[in-house]
């Protein structure tokens, strides 16, 4: 999911719609906007569908007052894929004896069904079924007098990844857990303005500068133009996702000081040296693969091609509610440069193999465009691990790594070769010289590992093994 929130402007709704806008990619199932105005309080508005045909109407914008806002772009997870009803998405509201907040999450809790269990035992209604939702009641049952103490109490309670933006009537307030697995970022707009965002492509579009990243395991509080920095966790060592530097965040943003752009270039030239071989081209199935290919390119001096033309008009594959509609996806939303690719030797870049679905349309797409030999070249190393931290993978026995070996996915994709980068040459391209750390790994990487950073504990209750 995608979150955002400004403070100090004329018209937060605006700034908070642009914001979400630039974060469409990690989300684009629904979202949902809350401002607060002295006279008009808090107003809300959460709509199915994409920024740009919701918030762009200004009988909604209209609704939406006040200098203070925050906003949330739905990407649903595990589970709840495709039966989302309105009441799920975000932002969540909560009115507290002093005063109303709301939250917007972006990440998974990994003990959310044991907390809604008790919550509800306890006389907590819920009003959604989403595992956000647990924050809130966390909130109302806390003792504490003031609204950032109370979302410490909750989130001490919290297990598994969250980043987190809210709102009270005067503060703007951004939490990262204590590994920081997903991202979060802060900016300055102008003299009186801040803003929270994912990530800081959605500081540029509305010009805010980025002053830093929200640390892991701090919380800030934005009030009257200041900055407050509290320490609500213990300590303990990050493990951000790397796969926001794979696939998830834009490539125009910056995470932990490296440009994405260049970090996924550089994943490039990894495998290029990890994994050369003779062909005539490198194509990227675009647009994830696109940095990753060039870097191989620049790296092996294959020439870089668009071998395969993307419709800009069509969402993510991989976001669409189910399997029937993903496999048609492909085919409406990629085509073959078929005069480019006849004859050729070509190799494929892709971020990522999830079910291979993907991968086996392009090949079938490539060699009957007459291509003489496919290669696939993988950005990442096989996904063979469910993520229960917030970016949504299927069940473990649906990914095609998790019960295959690397020379039969290559048989059941059909290619001529295929190859994934390395794990050790993945940790290399986003900046660590050494490599991972097998002792105490610098990122998450349990989607690749199955080293679970968090103890998933909601599935292990369902019967997931480790
Ligand atoms: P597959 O077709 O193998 O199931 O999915 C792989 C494709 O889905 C890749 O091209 C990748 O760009 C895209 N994708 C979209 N969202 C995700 C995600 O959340 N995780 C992974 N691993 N791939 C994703
Ligand atoms: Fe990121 Fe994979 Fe960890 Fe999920 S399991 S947080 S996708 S690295
Ligand atoms: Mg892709």
């Amino acid at each position: 999911c995608g979150i955002f929130g400004v403070t100090g402007v004329a018209d937060a709704a605006n700034f908070v719609a642009l914001g979400l806008h630039a974060l469409q990619h990690r989300g684009q199932e629904a979202g949902g906007i809350v401002t607060y105005d002295p006279e008009q309080g808090f107003n809300s508005a959460r709509r199915f569908g994409l920024v740009r045909d919701n918030f762009t109407n200004q009988s909604i914008m209209d609704t939406l007052p006040g200098a203070l806002g925050i906003g949330h772009v739905r990407y649903s997870t595990t589970g709840s894929k495709g039966n989302t009803q309105i009441r799920d998405v975000q932002p969540f509201f909560g009115e507290f004896s002093m005063g109303g907040a709301a939250i917007a999450h972006n990440g998974n809790i990994t003990n959310a069904d044991s907390l809604r269990r008790e919550l509800i035992e306890r006389g907590s209604i819920f009003q959604s079924s989403s595992d956000s939702e647990c924050i809130i009641h966390l909130m109302a049952r806390s003792l504490q007098t003031s609204i950032p103490e109370r979302m410490k109490d909750a989130l001490r309670r919290v297990e598994g990844a969250f980043s987190v933006i809210a709102m009270t009537r005067t503060k703007l307030i951004g939490v990262r857990d204590p590994l920081g697995v997903r991202p979060l970022v802060l900016g300055r707009l102008g003299e009186d303005g801040w803003a929270l965002a994912s990530e800081t492509c959605a500081l540029d579009i509305i010009g805010a500068q980025f002053v830093r990243e929200v640390e892991p395991g701090e919380m800030v509080v934005i009030e009257h133009d200041k900055v407050a920095s509290h320490r609500p966790f213990e300590a303990k060592r990050p493990r951000f996702c790397i796969f926001e530097h794979v696939y998830f965040s834009r490539p125009d943003s910056t995470l932990g000081g490296r440009s994405v752009y260049e970090t996924r270039s550089a994943i490039g030239r990894e495998l290029a040296i990890e994994a050369p071989v003779e062909a005539d081209l490198v194509c990227p199935v675009p647009d994830s693969g696109t940095p990753a290919a060039i870097g191989y390119s620049l790296e092996s001096g294959i020439p870089y091609a668009m071998g395969i033309i993307r419709n800009q008009y069509m969402g993510r594959t991989f976001i669409e509610p189910t399997e029937h509609i993903r496999n048609m996806g492909v085919r409406l939303k990629l085509n073959v440069n078929r005069a480019l690719i006849r004859g050729k030797r070509v190799i494929l870049v892709d971020d990522s193999v999830v079910r291979g679905t993907t991968s086996r349309k392009i090949k079938e797409m490539i060699l009957d465009a007459g291509a003489a030999e496919v290669h696939f070249r993988i950005a990442s190393p096989p996904t063979a691990w469910p993520c229960f931290y917030g970016v949504d993978t299927p069940q473990r026995e649906k990914l095609l790594a998790a019960t295959m070996s690397e020379e039969e996915m290559r048989e059941h994709l059909g290619v001529d070769s295929l190859r994934f980068i390395s794990l050790d040459g993945l940790y290399r391209a986003v900046g660590e010289a050494k490599g991972r750390d097998a002792d105490s790994p610098q990122y998450c990487d349990a989607c690749f590992s199955g080293e679970y950073p968090v103890a998933p504990k909601d599935q292990i209750d369902k019967g997931f093994t480790l």
